[in-house]
């Protein structure tokens, strides 16, 4: 099939859908969008909606949710828990006609989704049934429960196919969709797709004009793509149950893993520390190391050194130093063809670090190569966002500083 530019390949709604226990105040439960002025359940009161509509569209499924946590109260599950059991009552809700959905042609349902539970050892299973049933348990108290095998098939058909629901601010919620679930992982997938979460939705869109033959087209990094090799196929064997033969597992790898398990420990040892003014010393330090300053900008303790770095550095208000170290992880990225919209998300984050930080004055030296991104990000940004969005004003509105 044939799509042009702008073309939405894939738009799936989930099938369930649980925002994290601290946004169940900041966001609609039914659109996942964060609003300032949200309704309470009056119910529950421990859900909000941005209107009468999205309370009205979310009824099915808050139905017995909703009384739950009424009885509850002010107990409130966490956000996987609440998951299962919003999947518990709408498979039961549809046990007559189950709902599908199709993508290019490959039709799913919840029942067609794998579980791999022969894969799993038993000592696992054991700890499903006993630690989530608890809390399951002490959840519905008194109402209709999932019996322990279908806590477990649904538990494992989630733990491989949930979705983070990510917003500006970062991880929001989780939520399973049956489309969504079709789209395979790939290390380097296609750079003429994106794929990103519009509210509640989860949507592939063309980039460029693309040609698709079937859904095993359409891929999505489940894994860091930062990694090395070994550690991304080890994860992708551990935790999904195959090995990779992308073109970058199998042919020329694009990350170095020259600096070492020992380096690689210690940057991922600093960036797990809870400080942030701590973090940030420790990992300046590091990367004035003479063995980490000769790794080439490519190796993995150079990318994760950066990338921790410049998520402090936005953290700790130095912009300047974001915007740096932002430009250098950039030029890597693109070389790695790293999924645009992950390149997109970090162009509007350096961007806004650069304009805190006066960057975008004409007589920045910078300016250049900034420039030439700029122009890049806007193209992109209209293309996934549109041209009124947040993002796409703000990259327009510096292309227009910088170039003028
Ligand atoms: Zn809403
Ligand atoms: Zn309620
Ligand atoms: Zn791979």
């Amino acid at each position: 099939m044939q799509f042009c530019a702008g073309d939405i390949i894939l738009r799936s709604a989930p099938y369930g859908a649980a925002l994290e226990t601290e946004f169940l105040s900041k966001a609609c439960s039914y659109c996942l969008t964060c609003k300032p002025q949200l309704k309470k359940c009056s119910a529950c009161s421990t859900v909000f909606y941005c209107s009468d509509q999205c309370q009205e569209s979310d009824s099915d499924d808050h139905k017995f949710e909703c009384e739950a946590l009424s009885r509850s109260h002010p107990w409130v599950p966490d956000a996987e828990t609440r998951l299962l059991c919003r999947i518990w009552f709408r498979v039961r809700r549809e046990r007559a006609s189950p709902s599908e959905e199709s993508v290019l042609g490959t039709v799913r349902s919840f029942d067609s989704l794998m579980t791999h539970r022969d894969e799993r050892d038993s000592e696992y299973i054991e700890r499903i049934e006993k630690e989530i049933g608890l809390q399951v348990n002490r959840f519905l108290l008194r109402m209709d429960r999932p019996s322990l095998e279908m806590l477990v098939t649904i538990f494992l058909k989630m733990d491989i196919n949930t979705h983070q629901v990510t917003s500006w601010d970062g991880p929001m919620g989780c939520a399973l969709y049956l489309g969504g679930s079709i789209v395979d992982h790939s290390c380097s997938p296609n750079p003429k797709i994106t794929y990103f979460f519009h509210g509640r939705d989860f949507v592939m869109k063309a980039l460029e004009n693309v040609e698709i033959k079937g859904p095993h087209e359409l891929n999505i990094g489940y894994v860091s793509f930062i990694l090395p090799r070994d550690a991304r196929r080890e994860q992708l064997r551990e935790r999904y149950f195959f090995d990779c033969c992308c073109q970058r597992c199998v042919g020329e790898e694009v990350v170095t893993n020259l600096g070492g398990s020992g380096l690689a420990s210690q940057v991922e040892s600093l960036r797990n520390t809870a400080d942030c003014e701590t973090k940030y010393s420790g990992l300046l330090e590091m990367s004035r190391m003479d063995s980490v300053r000769k790794l080439p900008p490519n190796d993995y303790v150079q990318l994760s050194l950066n990338a921790g770095l410049f998520a402090l550095c936005g953290t700790l208000a130095r912009y300047e130093e974001a915007a740096l170290v932002g430009y250098r992880i950039l030029e890597v990225y693109d070389k790695m063809r790293v999924a645009p919209v992950h390149t997109l998300y970090l162009l509007c984050q350096v961007f806004s670090a650069a304009l805190n930080a006066d960057w975008y004055k004409p007589q920045n030296e910078h300016n250049f190569e900034f420039t030439a991104l700029l122009v890049l990000a806007e193209q992109r940004s209209q293309v996934i966002w549109g041209p009124d969005h947040y993002h796409s004003k703000l990259l327009r509105t510096m292309k227009n500083a910088l170039i003028h």
